[in-house]
């Protein structure tokens, strides 16, 4: 956690104010109850009227003196821990824009969602705690003692005997206590995971009637975080009595005590109300620093989680001296490729070689799993290999800048994103300062405007979280439309059109063949028809290219080429 507090560093003279105002304010409450006592000790008992109402008004202007200080203060350490919340929101959320795809698999989106959220508002909550308390309590628990021994050396003894015990009960609560704050909050996580399964696969759920199964799994982390919860407010609905019986107690013996002390006249009732009030200080700032504890432990677990992202190291990165490359226009190409996902034994790619040009069409064929997806993230570096090196216009991926490369890149990517507003900005993602002109060009060729000019706000028609309302067909086609927006020098379209049907599919082609016609172009299909006529068709079998050439070629050389046309041609012919 102290990790953290490094970012705070733009608030230091806040919280030196801070610090500052809270020391005056502890010696303001200190100051207080000297006061009364002479009120006390000086005026009542001699009568003084005039003595009262000036040493009245002096407690009055120390009261308010503590008041505003604590206002000024309380308003300074939320502004320094709220502005820490944000740092570090925007330290995550920078980092984690620069992940790579295989830190993206390491930690998984969702725990990164809460680490932004929920960790660093536990951070931001603590921090406002430690600012106020860390100072606050231990500071009034020594003032008060030295105040205490100040008034009445005798009575202090009752001080020894009580504090002893109540820091005895305060340990134990806590070595009680923390377990199973810990606990809580691994439920709840448990909870969370659970909720969050049960969203987003609800239609599954659904279909296979698992509706009451699910529930009863709900059910039981829920009722899991309740009894831990339960037992947590318990140990607290026993504490807050507790402390308070000896409180009370305290009071008792120190006014028992202190009346003999008064009797035979070695006390004034003053001091001995003064005394009664630093013990209670001293008491309640202990209480105090109970809750401190109790918060640190919780608020150091998410510092832990906010720090495993921040010091994850980021794979792929530009180059020091990047080189760029301007005068080719999209010559792509794999030599001796080899690549692994984290942890798998076997690799997903081995020995991938050949070279793509403009005006080509590439095509990727084989089964799931073959590994096109996996050869197709390579050329926009969101991986990189193992061995071997991807070239686009004949500079390896690796020393180029990112930018730059990506810049060259059309992705139509297999799983299709669109980010909630209208179709035009959707299609503008691709380019940002595109005119409504080559906008709806880009969705002519992509054969979109039939279905959008049917909306019935046509291009301004409202995509709801990430294309929930619009259907599988008609979110590749926008998805493609944003990939021609940016006239590309380098296409891929990653099963790209597996959702539409074959006249659409058919259709497109023709269209995106004079739209595309200079640029590189990877096709990745499962379907022959689709890229029958493609310049190059790779054929792909658990990682390994098992032939590279032209349909006829290939019907001729390669075997599993030839399966995967027999098994679609006698699909077709059945039907
Ligand atoms: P295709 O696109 O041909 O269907 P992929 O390239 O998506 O195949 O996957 C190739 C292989 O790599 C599969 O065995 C798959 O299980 C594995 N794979 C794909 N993505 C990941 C990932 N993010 N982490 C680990 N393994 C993966
Ligand atoms: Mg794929």
């Amino acid at each position: 956690m102290i990790k953290l507090y490094k970012f705070l560093k733009q608030y230091v003279f806040h919280i030196v104010i801070v610090v500052l105002l809270v020391f005056l304010q502890v010696i303001l409450n200190l100051y207080l109850p000297t006061l009364m006592s002479d009120i006390v000790d000086k005026g009542i008992v001699n009568q003084d009227i005039g003595y009262i109402y000036k040493v009245g008004g002096i407690m009055l202007l120390v009261t308010a003196g503590g008041v505003i200080a604590a206002v000024i203060a309380t308003f300074l350490s939320s502004k320094s821990a709220v502005g820490l919340g944000k740092i570090l929101r925007d330290k995550i959320f920078t980092k984690v824009e620069g992940f790579s795809l295989r830190e993206f698999d390491k930690m998984g989106t969702a725990t990164l969602i809460t680490r932004t959220t929920n960790d660093v508002t536990q951070i931001q909550q603590v921090t406002v705690m430690l600012l106020s308390i860390m100072i606050f309590a231990p500071l009034t628990c020594i003032g008060g003692i030295v105040m205490a021994i100040n008034e009445d050396k005798t009575l202090s003894l009752i001080l020894v005997v009580v504090l002893p015990i109540i820091t005895g009960i305060i340990a134990l609560l806590l070595s009680k206590g923390l377990p199973l704050f810990k606990s809580m909050q691994i439920k709840l996580d448990k909870l969370n995971l659970i909720l969050r399964e049960n969203l987003t696969g609800i239609r599954v759920i659904r279909a296979f009637n698992r509706i009451d199964k699910e529930k009863g799994r709900f059910d039981d982390a829920s009722s899991d975080l309740m009894n831990v919860t339960i037992r947590v407010n318990k140990l607290m609905a026993v504490m807050m009595p507790t402390m308070m019986f000896i409180m009370n107690i305290t009071s008792v013996a120190i006014i028992w005590f202190g009346g003999i002390q008064i009797d035979n006249g070695k006390m004034q009732v003053g001091s001995l109300m003064a005394f009664i009030q630093y013990a209670m200080q001293i008491l309640f700032s202990l209480m105090m620093l109970t809750l401190l504890f109790i918060f640190i432990p919780r608020a150091q677990a998410s510092a832990t989680r906010i720090n495993e992202v921040l010091d994850m190291e980021i794979e792929i990165v530009d180059p020091v001296k990047a080189i760029t490359a301007d005068n080719k226009k999209g010559y792509v190409e794999f030599k001796n490729v080899y690549f692994n996902y984290n942890g798998s034994e076997q690799p997903a790619l081995s020995d991938i070689n050949f070279k793509a040009n403009p005006g080509e069409i590439t095509a990727i064929i084989g089964g799931t799993g073959s590994g096109k997806s996996t050869l197709a993230n390579l050329i926009p570096r969101f991986y990189d290999v193992e061995s071997g090196s991807v070239l686009v216009d004949g500079v390896d991926v690796r020393e180029m800048k990112q930018e730059d490369l990506r810049a060259k890149i059309g992705l139509v990517p297999q799983k299709i994103i669109l980010f909630s507003g209208t179709i035009e900005e959707n299609i503008k993602y691709g380019k940002e300062d595109a005119v409504f002109d080559e906008i709806k060009h880009a969705a002519d060729v992509a054969q979109a405007t039939d279905f959008i000019s049917e909306m019935e706000n046509g291009f301004d028609h409202y995509i709801a979280g990430g294309g929930t309302n619009i259907s599988g067909g008609q979110k590749q086609r926008i998805s493609i439309a944003r990939a021609l927006v940016r006239k590309p020098e380098i296409y891929i379209f990653d099963d790209s059109f597996s959702a539409l049907d074959f006249k659409t599919d058919a259709k497109l082609r023709a269209s995106l063949k004079s739209e595309i016609s200079n640029s590189t172009v990877f096709i990745i299909t499962q379907r022959v028809a689709t890229i029958m006529n493609a310049d190059r068709i790779i054929v792909l079998d658990e990682g390994r290219i098992m032939g590279i050439g032209k349909h006829k070629e290939l019907m001729e050389t390669c075997k599993v080429y030839r399966e995967i046309v027999a098994s679609q041609l006698s699909e077709e012919e059945l039907v």
